[in-house]
């Protein structure tokens, strides 16, 4: 069998971790099996639908990296991707099934569904959803009232007495009284709208979706739908509900816990392999041991049989290692590429507008690095690369590196047991040090450089380097010392410790 199956998001809301756990899934399955990842825009909804959210959603999987092999933007032969552009079709459907005599016309005013709806909460009824009024209205009735211009919905007429089975690769069988599924809900709108139901159903058929892999929060939805693809007399697509996201609480997803927003995560400095990575593994398994993988290799595992059935709880402390072990993954060049845009952002090289950077970390609020510049960043990925979680980390821990830090206080330049005509001295001795450790050729000949210094003074080897990275760095805590003072050079390294020294001086 071809395999296709469909991302179809509403565009309603800003691209989240469950979204995105949907789309990756079919993404995967399909590639898995040789088929095809589709995507399909659901904007049936047009009182929430936002075009801000259109963009959001094809710039938050191009910078995942996903694409999909028909759709919207790239086309194929199942087109038009977008349900607002296939309207008149769901129309026809609609009357299709009205012939049948599987749905039917309602003319219920929204006063008497509002008023039907107050009477059972008055009354504290359990019964929810259309009471079925217009159902026995005579087919030749209803034509004429239709004809005569009067206002309707079609309804599915939902067959009583009977039960909806249908098989859930994670769920198994499953069986609902049709009693019991929404009563017969609207299929078109007064406008001629379409809804979800109605739209969703015709497009995987049109659209020759073998599998709907969605979130489990549709499981209510899918007797109802397979009672619509009888009602057409159509074969019903496999059905996989995937297994809830939750927070470590238990409870579903929310702001509470974190982002849930890919904008969010892309904001607080996440590479995009990295979430991919662990949304992955987001209610699967795939190899014991093994918790890197990329997209291809994923692609290569996935399968339906490694679903967990128990829901997945999101684990920001695990995401943030990923992204720790995704940093560390990256060349220098690649990681400067992927922390400039937040640097340049915070103002790093100069506030004042100047750079437009793509995506939702752009508000073009500082300079854009000049050449010397941004290969100072670069050669300064060594120095923060072990310690990085997130990539806007970079701008802090290298602030040092464009603009004098501040003095820091004089206690900061006094090691453990010393006083500060010590730490002077120590920092003098500094001083003689910089040109040579600044011109060392690597970390290891500087090291020896300096300990060979402090044996023959008679120093602690901590105790000689404390001021000095005091002065360079401007803290205590700071990269390596050995590095900086390559790239910031002899004569700016030499610069910050004499003013260091002269503030030293007036303290005493
Ligand atoms: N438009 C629905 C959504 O927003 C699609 C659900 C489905 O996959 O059938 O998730
Ligand atoms: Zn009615």
């Amino acid at each position: 069998m071809q395999i296709r199956d469909r991302y179809a998001p509403s565009p309603t809301g800003l691209q989240h971790i469950g979204g995105i756990r949907t789309a990756l899934f079919n993404y995967l399955f399909a590639k898995s099996q040789g088929g095809t990842f589709i995507l399909r825009l659901e904007d049936t909804d047009r009182t929430r639908f936002d075009p801000s959210f259109v963009q959001n959603l094809y710039d938050t999987f191009e910078w995942l990296g996903i694409k999909w092999d028909e759709g919207p933007d790239v086309g194929g032969a199942a087109g038009p991707y977008i349900q607002s552009e296939r309207f008149e079709l769901y129309k026809k459907y609609a009357d299709e099934l009205i012939e049948k005599d599987k749905a039917y016309y309602c003319f219920c005013s929204a006063e008497r569904l509002d008023k039907i709806r107050e009477e059972r909460e008055a009354a504290r009824s359990s019964e929810t959803g259309y009471d079925r009024h217009c159902r026995s209205i005579s087919p030749t009735e209803a034509a004429e009232r239709v004809k005569a211009g009067e206002a309707y919905t079609i309804r599915l007429k939902i067959p009583l007495g009977e039960s909806t089975k249908f098989h859930d690769h994670l769920l198994g069988d499953i069986e609902w009284k049709n009693d019991d599924v929404n009563p017969d809900p609207v299929l078109l709108k007064s406008d001629g709208f379409p809804t979800y139901h109605l739209a969703n159903i015709v497009d995987d058929h049109l659209m020759g979706i073998t599998h709907v892999l969605r979130a489990q929060e549709w499981l209510s939805s899918t007797p109802l739908h397979v009672i619509m693809y009888a009602a057409f007399g159509w074969e019903h697509p496999e059905y996989c509900h995937l297994p809830m996201v939750m927070g470590q609480d238990g409870k579903k997803l929310s702001k509470r816990h974190g982002a849930t927003s890919i904008d969010e995560f892309r904001r607080q400095g996440y590479i995009p392999e990295a979430l991919l990575n662990y949304v992955a593994l987001l209610g699967a398994s795939y190899e014991e041991g093994k918790d890197i993988y990329t997209l291809d290799e994923l692609a290569a595992r996935f399968s339906l049989d490694k679903l967990n059935k128990a829901p997945a709880i999101f684990d920001y402390k695990k995401l943030e290692w990923y992204n720790g072990q995704y940093i560390r993954m990256k060349s220098d060049e690649e990681l400067a590429e992927l922390c400039l845009p937040y640097a340049v952002e915070a103002g790093l090289f100069g506030a004042g507008p100047g750079s437009v950077v793509p995506g939702p970390i752009a508000s073009s609020q500082g300079k854009v690095p000049s050449p010397e510049q941004r290969s100072t960043f670069t050669a300064a990925m060594p120095l923060i690369k072990e310690r990085l979680v997130f990539l806007h980390e970079a701008t802090e821990k290298l602030g040092y590196l464009f603009s004098e830090p501040a003095i820091p206080a004089a206690e900061e330049f006094i090691p453990k047991k010393a006083d500060l005509q010590q730490a002077v001295s120590l920092l003098r001795m500094g001083r003689d040090l910089v040109k040579p450790l600044a011109e060392a050729a690597d970390d290891a000949s500087a090291e020896s450089l300096i300990k060979d210094w402090a044996e023959k003074n008679k120093v602690k080897l901590g105790d000689l380097m404390m001021p000095l990275r005091a002065a360079i760095t401007g803290a205590r805590v700071s990269p390596p010392l050995f590095g900086s003072l390559r790239i910031l050079g002899a004569e700016k390294s030499l610069a910050r410790v004499e003013k260091a020294l002269a503030a030293l001086n007036t303290a005493r």
